[in-house]
């Protein structure tokens, strides 16, 4: 293996600061409400009511999670969301799931809303007991003013892992006073393995376009965790697979970026944070 070093010095604990992602090879699909993909069918029940979009205004606390600058005005419709992705325990038990519970589904308010970090859709996290659902529920049709760029393509998943080193900015405090970064550099060292775009569950964020801000838990002040990245394009690099197509999904965040969701270590039912990146 290469010798990675920051200054000139080998960084202390360095196998630890690897992660194992999960890279999910997204490819067009006709999936199952009872599989994992990503734009499929949710196995939602029917006697559940479809969910709308939590991102409303004035805000309701319980219900949005993250710092939005505006949103649904409550005297119209609030937009129904869309089914963004779906993983079961038994294929990614690398996922934190609730107990009680074997699958998440993602869905997505498919319009613009603006954080302070970003544009995009609202993101809302189910997770449910698949043993529960009896008839399955037919969704809605989109909203129709829906941007066709938040409205993924069926895919169904082909994984592999692929080790990940974090960005210098993730670096845990201990390392950095350990190497005497200063405090707000940024550069990653000389040589430091490059983190592509590409669909994945757990491993680290890229950072390209924006800075890593703010990603404390709203209820604990943990802070979060890179979870899951749903990718623009699927970079043909770091694991050894071929990649059949580059935008599988067809979905497109910002300029062709990654939409990443950040978790709670504490307890994955608190309040996730997105960024597009
Ligand atoms: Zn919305
Ligand atoms: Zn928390
Ligand atoms: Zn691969």
């Amino acid at each position: 293996m290469r010798q990675l070093t920051y200054d000139g010095m080998p960084i202390p604990g360095l196998n630890d600061l690897v992660r194992t992602a999960i890279r999910l090879h997204p490819a067009p699909g006709e999936p199952r409400p009872d599989e994992s993909h990503f734009g499929g069918p949710l196995l939602w029940p029917s006697d559940e009511p479809w969910p709308e979009c939590p991102v409303t205004w004035p805000p309701d606390p319980d219900a949005s999670d993250d710092a939005w600058l505006g949103g649904h005005p409550l005297d119209e419709p609030v937009p129904a969301m869309v089914s963004a992705a779906q993983f079961f325990r038994d294929d990614f038990p690398e996922l934190p799931f609730p107990e009680g519970t074997d699958v998440l589904q993602i869905l997505f308010c498919p319009l613009d809303h603006n954080s302070p970090y970003h544009q995009g859709p609202a993101v809302r996290l189910v997770w449910r007991d698949s043993g529960e659902v009896g008839d399955i529920a037919v969704p809605p049709p989109p909203p129709e003013d829906a941007k066709a760029d938040y409205l993924p393509e069926p895919c169904v998943f082909e994984p592999c892992s692929i080790d990940e080193l974090p960005r210098l900015c993730d670096f845990p405090p201990e390392t950095r006073a350990a190497l005497g970064i200063p405090e707000g550099a940024s550069e990653d060292p000389e040589g430091w393995p490059e983190l592509d775009q590409y669909s994945k569950i757990g491993g680290w964020t890229p950072w390209y376009t924006t800075d890593r801000d703010d990603l404390g838990c709203r209820d604990c002040g943990a802070e979060l965790r890179q979870t899951i990245a749903l990718s623009t394009v699927e970079h043909e690099v770091g694991c050894g697979c071929e990649v059949a197509e580059d935008e599988p999904a067809g979905w497109s965040f910002a300029r062709q970026d990654v939409l990443n969701i950040f978790t709670c270590p504490t307890d994955v039912t608190h309040p996730v944070k997105v960024r597009i990146d």
